[in-house]
């Protein structure tokens, strides 16, 4: 479903990882996973307390999904017994697809948020496939937890609301923008902890205001300047088009299907060009109580500018209905 394009010019100032960093090498059975003849694996040391982990203590258990760019596996720490979630990710030769890679690489050693999904440790093979060893979530993702227990109350949306925006005041105040917030990017455990995973197609910034100027993510979850910068501008507030996109996610949770369009209609390009860009604001579910209308409100402004950011809509009283 993830629409990945590259429209104008990456500033990409990444550094790759240092060689120095690079250690351990995986078993076969994490080889197979890999999809290659070759073996030999590095690894590339996170800022997590559980960097030790060698690559040959896992052992893999099944596959969890499969997503744009690679297969997720549920695999097992023999020692420990301690379960993990591996993406998988073939580094192809694709120039995009690797700045990409090194991109998410290079933000996922820089967080450490308990709203985040920690990356433990980043495996690499000589052929450019990448592996990401991460916390698992063993509920799953906001999309398959909607597919199994229907629709969301609102305390349960404040409840997830919450935590996302303290996952992306976190981002944000370290100058990320994550750019795919949606419901299979929001990981659940069975504590119902939500946390934000696949940095994919984020960015960090280099400066407060800098210009985002890529066009990159899943289209159906973008903000109306994102979708058509020159409109806006070609300038805009990655920041607050996380927002658009935390607020469309959340009235799917509340409506059961994809906001913009009617249910059980796929969305495609053109639709949601004019749905998003030129159609009017989105309109809100009937019964919705006046606190969750305002705050989904302060979300999808069109303007985005009148958006608020993450730090203000954690004082909404929407989120006093999450006790
Ligand atoms: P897209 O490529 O558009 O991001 P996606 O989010 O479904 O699609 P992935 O991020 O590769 O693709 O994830 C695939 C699936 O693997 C997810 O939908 C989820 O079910 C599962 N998954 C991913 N990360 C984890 C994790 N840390 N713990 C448990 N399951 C996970
Ligand atoms: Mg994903």
């Amino acid at each position: 479903m993830a629409l990945v394009r590259e429209r104008r010019q990456l500033n990409l100032r990444l550094p790759l990882p240092e060689l120095s960093e690079r250690r351990h090498r995986f078993p076969p059975s994490i080889s197979a996973a890999f999809n290659s003849t070759s073996s030999s694996s590095s690894s590339v040391t996170t800022n997590s307390s559980s960097s030790a982990i060698s690559a040959s203590d896992l052992e893999r258990v099944r596959v969890l999904g499969h997503g744009n760019g690679g297969t997720v596996y549920e695999v097992r720490h023999k020692r420990t017994s301690t379960t993990y979630a591996l993406k998988v990710v073939h580094g192809d030769a694709d120039p995009t697809v690797r700045r990409q890679l090194f991109r998410e690489m290079e933000i996922l050693r820089r967080t450490d948020s308990p709203h985040v999904v920690r990356c433990h440790d980043i495996f690499e093979k000589p052929s450019g496939d990448i592996a990401f060893l991460m916390e698992y979530m063993d509920s799953g993702t906001l999309e398959t937890l909607l597919r199994s227990h229907g629709t969301f109350s609102e305390p349960k949306i404040a409840h997830v609301a919450r935590q996302v925006l303290n996952g992306l005041n976190y981002l944000h105040s370290h100058k990320i923008i994550h750019r795919d917030i949606k419901p299979t990017n929001l990981l659940v455990n069975r504590k119902m902890e939500v946390k934000i995973a696949d940095f994919g197609v984020s960015k960090i910034m280099c400066r407060t205001l800098d210009a985002c100027n890529s066009y990159v993510g899943t289209c159906a979850y973008m903000s109306p300047e994102r979708f058509d910068p020159d409109t806006y501008g070609g300038n805009y507030n990655g920041f607050a088009s996380d927002i658009w996109s935390l607020g469309l996610t959340l009235m799917e949770l509340y409506m059961g299907h994809f906001p913009l369009l009617p249910p059980g209609q796929r969305p495609d390009w053109a639709t949601l060009m004019c749905t998003i860009c030129f159609g009017e604001p989105p309109s809100f579910p009937e019964g919705v109580s006046e606190d969750f209308r305002s705050f989904l409100e302060c979300c999808m402004q069109k303007d985005a500018g009148k958006r608020w950011s993450a730090a203000q809509l954690l004082t909404h009283p929407f989120l006093k209905s999450d006790s």
